[in-house]
Formats: C-alpha cells, structure tokens, sequence
C-alpha cells in the first residue's frame, strides 16, 4: 500500500517546490488546521490517518519581525512543533520529518564550517533568539522522542532558501527573493541604485528551495532515516551576492548603498554538508547566479 503523506506548511516556498517531487501527497496550510491550536492538530491526524508527515509548518519572517515578536516566534513554533509530534507518536506515524533552520546554531563557534554536532555548544544570535532557540528544541524533541519511544523520526537543517513564489513584502520577504525584487523595481523606475541593510560583510549560504525539496523527496525515496544539514556548497558575503544578482539580472550599473543603521544579523553560520555528501553523494545544487536568473526572469515574466 502506498503511505499517505501529509505536508504541513504545504503552502509555502518549500511546498511549492516539494508538489513537483511528491504530486500525491496533501499539501495543509494554516487555512486547513492552524496547528497552534490542540484541536486542529487532532483532527488534522483523525481525518487524515497520515503514515508520513514531512513538516514544514512554521512562524517565519525577516530579520526585523523576528525583532519585534520574539515571544509570538517562539510560542507559535514551539506549540506546532510539540502537537504535531506528540500526535504523531500517538497516532503511530512511521516516519516524521522536522524542518529546522541554520538558525539554531549557535551565534559564533570555534571553527566553520559548523557540523551537526555543534548545536548545542553557544546561544542562538540575537536578532532570531527565540525563534532559533524554538527550531533547536525541536531537534531535541525528536531525539528525545526517538529514544523513549524508538520512532525513527528526523530533523534536517537548511540554510537560508530562495525560491519563485517566495514571499516578497518588505517585511517578510527573504534576502535573495527581495533583491531581486529591488533590483526589479530600481530598473523599471530608472532609477540608480539600490540600498542594502548592514554593511554587507556578512557570509551566507544560500540554496534554491527546489534542491531542499529533492532532499526531502530523496531521504524518503532512499529510506534514510539520519538527521543532517541541507547547505549550499557556495558560502558569500552578503556584497558578492548583490553583485552576482546585479549580474543576473543585467543589472551591474546600478550602485549599492548601504545602510549601515540596520542590523547586520549574524556574522557567519555555514554549516557542513560532509554529512549530507556521504547520505546522498549526487547532491549538486543550483549555483545561486543561475537560481537567481531564474527568479529575475519570473518575476519579470509575472509582472510584465
Ligand atoms: P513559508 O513560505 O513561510 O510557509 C510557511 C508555511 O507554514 C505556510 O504554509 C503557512 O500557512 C504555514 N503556517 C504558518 N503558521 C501556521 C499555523 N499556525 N498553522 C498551520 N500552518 C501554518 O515557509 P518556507 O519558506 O516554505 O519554510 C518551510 C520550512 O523551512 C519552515 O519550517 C522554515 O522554518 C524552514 N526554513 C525555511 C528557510 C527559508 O529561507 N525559507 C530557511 C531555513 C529553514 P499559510 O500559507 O496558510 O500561512
């Protein structure tokens, strides 16, 4: 018999992209079950009798959001990530995948690029505390779940994702998706230049959702069952990704300024794929020069 796949957060960026590798699972978005609440996980789990759910349900926004709403970032996350779970135990659902972030690991380590392993050696930063803090105990939760209970659940770890159909508004939108954006705009308006928040030292790895999405497919397809990081190989600065997305989008006369009065957020945070490799060795993502054309050119397409 074929398992029943339920996706939460079925609507958003990364279950956009999953549709294309699991057409028959069912995509729930919070207009199905809002999964803070107790009664709608229940019932989520009594009508639709899951044997796998891949959950990508969370609070997610930018930097400035995160800042304001801590404790909304960590209540919401923390309420679904505890109902899904203790419900899927009860209800005897063989395989749970959690979707963390890069954001739970801590602010500034010893050495970089971080394994899995380092999780727990420092605080989150602080401009995500709690939602970092929130996505980290969920990795504590399944692990903890997985010894009382012998579930074979798991977590993985992506790095920041972009994606067409990603968010857009100012204050949600995700780095990647609202440059390109900018960029967009500052061109039709024939304007000059762009402004960037913080001062563009930043590193950051930045993967296109569809190559998260095939992961998720492929631990599936491939019965793995392990716990890893899900990273690009590629790790900028924040300034060569404006000047690769100037690049992409045709765009490499328009000036960058920077406005050094916005937080720059945390300084690094790669993380290490040698986990990822040794599980799934064909893992090739998508160059972000070629991920961002690709964006340029829908939302041109989109907006045209
Ligand atoms: P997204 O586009 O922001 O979508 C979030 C999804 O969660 C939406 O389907 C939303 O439903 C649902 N949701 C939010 N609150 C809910 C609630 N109370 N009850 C039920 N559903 C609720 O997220 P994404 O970018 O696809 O991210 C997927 C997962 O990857 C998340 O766990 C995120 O933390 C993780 N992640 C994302 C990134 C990234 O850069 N995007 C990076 C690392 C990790 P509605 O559509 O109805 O609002």
């Amino acid at each position: 018999m074929i398992d029943k796949i339920i996706i939460t957060g079925g609507s958003g960026l990364v279950g956009k992209y999953l549709k294309r590798y699991l057409p028959n699972g069912i995509y729930l978005s919070s207009k199905d079950f809002d999964l803070t609440k107790e009664e709608d996980v229940k019932n989520m789990y009594l009508s639709h009798k899951p044997d796998i759910i891949i959950h990508l349900a969370a609070k997610v926004g930018g930097i400035i959001d995160n800042i304001s709403k801590p404790a909304e970032y960590f209540t919401d996350n923390i309420l679904m990530n505890t109902l899904l779970l203790e419900y899927a135990r009860k209800n005897n659902v063989k395989r749970f995948i959690g979707v963390l972030s890069t954001c739970i690991f801590p602010d500034v380590v010893e050495s970089y690029p971080m394994s899995e392993e380092v999780m727990h050696n420092g605080p989150p930063t602080e401009t995500n505390f709690s939602y970092g803090y929130a996505k980290r105990s969920m990795a504590v939760q399944i692990d903890a779940y997985n010894k009382q209970y012998d579930t074979k659940y798991q977590y993985l770890t992506p790095c920041n994702l972009y994606g067409v159909g990603d968010k857009d508004d100012e204050k949600n939108s995700h780095f990647v998706t609202s440059l390109v954006k900018k960029i967009y705009n500052t061109k039709i308006n024939n304007e000059k230049s762009i402004i960037l928040f913080g001062d563009g030292t930043p590193l950051r790895q930045f993967m296109f959702a569809d190559d998260f999405a095939k992961v998720i497919y492929e631990v599936i397809d491939k019965e793995i069952y392990d716990s890893f990081n899900v990273a690009n190989i590629e790790n900028l600065t924040i300034k060569e990704m404006a000047n690769i997305a100037l690049s992409s989008c045709d765009a490499k006369y328009l000036n960058v300024v920077w406005d050094k009065t916005k937080p720059n957020g945390q300084y690094r945070k790669d993380v290490s794929i040698d986990k990822l490799k040794s599980l799934l060795p064909n893992f090739n993502p998508l160059p972000l020069s070629e991920g961002i054309k690709l964006i340029y050119k829908n939302y041109y397409d989109k907006i045209s």
